[in-house]
């Protein structure tokens, strides 16, 4: 039978194929094919192990040390939610393709989560040598993403872990730093890198530790007993700069905590949108705000009447039943949809222009107003600005408080008001503080202005004050 050897080793390198494929498709992502997280943290362990090896032996110990970049989305869930699965795989499929292009061939990529992906370098002899790869990963990711049509903008943030031999003993301990180093780099604006600091994860405890209370203050706020509420709204004048008089306020949430006293919106709005608590809370400052400026209006009737301005975030932009939730608010507190203006930010305008300018027809059909927050600070394309409809373009406080008389600054000022003209906007400048900057806005023909030089934030019994008083500046 002198086919059956043959026959038998055919059989064998046949089964040997077969798991060598479950093999690699174990260790490897479908979707982008790069190394899963199991293989990653292989790959891991052998570079300390060697890493170990060489510096016993005292070869050039400097380059002893591995680096391990830990890179997550920014916006994949928004993104996910918005343009669907499929493109979002698509997404992820040229992020990886992108990522790779950075890298020496040396250089190891794996997906290790949804939206995360992990880079190890080895024999790194400085730290400078990894920060500006982490720039260069940054930019490249900054970079539109063009599918058909389809205009992609998505950014990520990126914790860094330098390990010397011996500081970490498991290579999952320096993935858990990695990690925890991208999520204060996510905590902290997102769209940056952040270099480990042991301390590091007493802050994530920490965040966790908001989180919790934030769920409580929820749910203090729903039970309404009025002692109880830790969440409460402050209302900053907008003045009309042609009458010098309050034309509406901006609602700006507060949070009393019962032991640490007040926190800081920036500290804790972050947190709620990445846990999407801020959909209750952002519903809470709608009801509140509308059902308080109606209020206002009967007692303090002008022409045009007062006008509410309420920020809406990230999150609440991806809602489904945003455009209903806001109609009913409307009804509720029975205030005219003019009335109610919504700030998005620049950056969220562009992080999917198309869904956003249908979401804001879809809005502006309440008849309500649109305004862009923070118009300066984000990275906004021209061609889409004439798009959206919206009604206002808020200045960046950070332009108008570095206004001097012949700076820079007072140029892009300058700027961004012809800019909102031509496109048939109304400006408002957040920030003003001084007489000069009032002076100068208004010898620019900007609409409104909004700082503490007119007012600070206040409760509604202080505005109230100072609605009677009927000031004018
Ligand atoms: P924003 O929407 O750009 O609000 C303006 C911020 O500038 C407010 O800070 C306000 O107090 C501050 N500000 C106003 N005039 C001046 C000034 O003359 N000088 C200085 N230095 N600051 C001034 P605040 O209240 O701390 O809020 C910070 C950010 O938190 C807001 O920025 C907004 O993005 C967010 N935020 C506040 N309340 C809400 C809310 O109810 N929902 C959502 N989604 N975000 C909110
Ligand atoms: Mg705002
Ligand atoms: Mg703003």
């Amino acid at each position: 039978m002198p086919f059956v050897a043959p026959a038998i080793a055919l059989l064998g390198s046949g089964i040997a194929v077969i798991a060598y494929r479950l093999l690699y498709d174990a260790l490897h992502d479908e979707l982008t094919g790069l190394p899963n997280r199991p293989l990653f943290v292989n790959y891991l362990q052998w570079a300390m192990n060697h890493a170990r090896q060489s510096k016993n032996r005292l070869i050039r110990p400097e380059q002893s040390a591995i680096a391990v970049l830990f890179l997550g989305l920014d916006s994949f869930e928004t993104i996910n939610d918005s343009l669907g699965h499929r493109l979002a795989d698509e997404l992820l499929v040229a992020i990886a393709q992108r990522l790779e292009a950075c890298l020496r061939p040396a250089d190891q990529l794996a997906r290790v989560g949804g939206d995360e992906f992990a880079i190890l370098l080895r024999q790194v002899t400085d730290i400078d040598e990894v920060a500006r790869l982490a720039d260069r990963l940054q930019s490249q990711i900054k970079l539109p993403f063009n599918f058909g049509e389809q205009q992609v903008f998505t950014t990520a943030s990126i914790g860094v872990v330098l390990d010397q031999p011996n500081t970490h003993s498991q290579p999952e301990d320096i993935l858990r730093d990695a990690h925890t180093a991208m999520s204060q780099a996510k905590a902290s604006g997102k769209a940056r890198y952040q270099v480990f600091r042991s301390g590091m994860r007493d802050q994530v405890i920490t965040r966790l530790q908001l989180e919790t209370d934030l769920r409580r203050a929820i749910a203090h706020n729903d039970s309404s007993t009025n002692e109880q509420q830790e969440f409460q709204l402050y209302y900053q004048p907008i003045i009309s700069l042609e009458t010098g008089r309050i034309a509406g306020f901006e609602a700006l949430i507060r949070w009393q905590h019962p032991q640490r006293g007040f926190v800081h919106p920036v500290e804790f709005i972050p947190v709620a949108e990445e846990t999407d608590l801020i959909i209750p809370i952002g519903q809470w400052v709608l009801d509140e705000a509308c059902s308080q400026v109606g209020q206002w209006q009967v007692q303090f009737p002008q022409d045009p009447p007062l006008l509410i301005s309420v920020n809406l975030s990230g999150k609440q932009f991806t809602q489904l039943d945003l455009v209903e939730q806001i109609e009913q608010t409307l009804q509720t507190s029975g205030l005219d949809g003019q009335s109610l203006k919504l700030e998005i930010t620049e950056s969220m305008a562009m992080t999917n222009v198309e869904e956003t300018i249908a979401l804001l027809s879809r809005l502006k059909a309440l008849n309500l107003q649109i305004s862009i927050d923070d118009f300066g600070t984000g990275y906004s394309s021209l061609s889409y600005l004439h798009r959206f409809p919206a009604d206002t373009l808020k200045v960046d406080r950070s332009f108008v408080s570095r206004m001097g008389d012949e700076s820079e600054d007072a140029h892009i000022v300058q700027t961004i008001i012809m800019l909102g003209h031509n496109l048939k906007m109304n400006i408002v400048a957040e920030g003003v503080e001084t007489a000069e900057q009032l002076a100068h806005l208004r010898s620019l023909n900007c609409e409104y202005g909004q700082g503490y030089f007119f007012a600070r934030p206040q409760a509604s019994d202080a505005i109230e004050q100072l609605l009677q008083s009927d000031p004018q500046w």
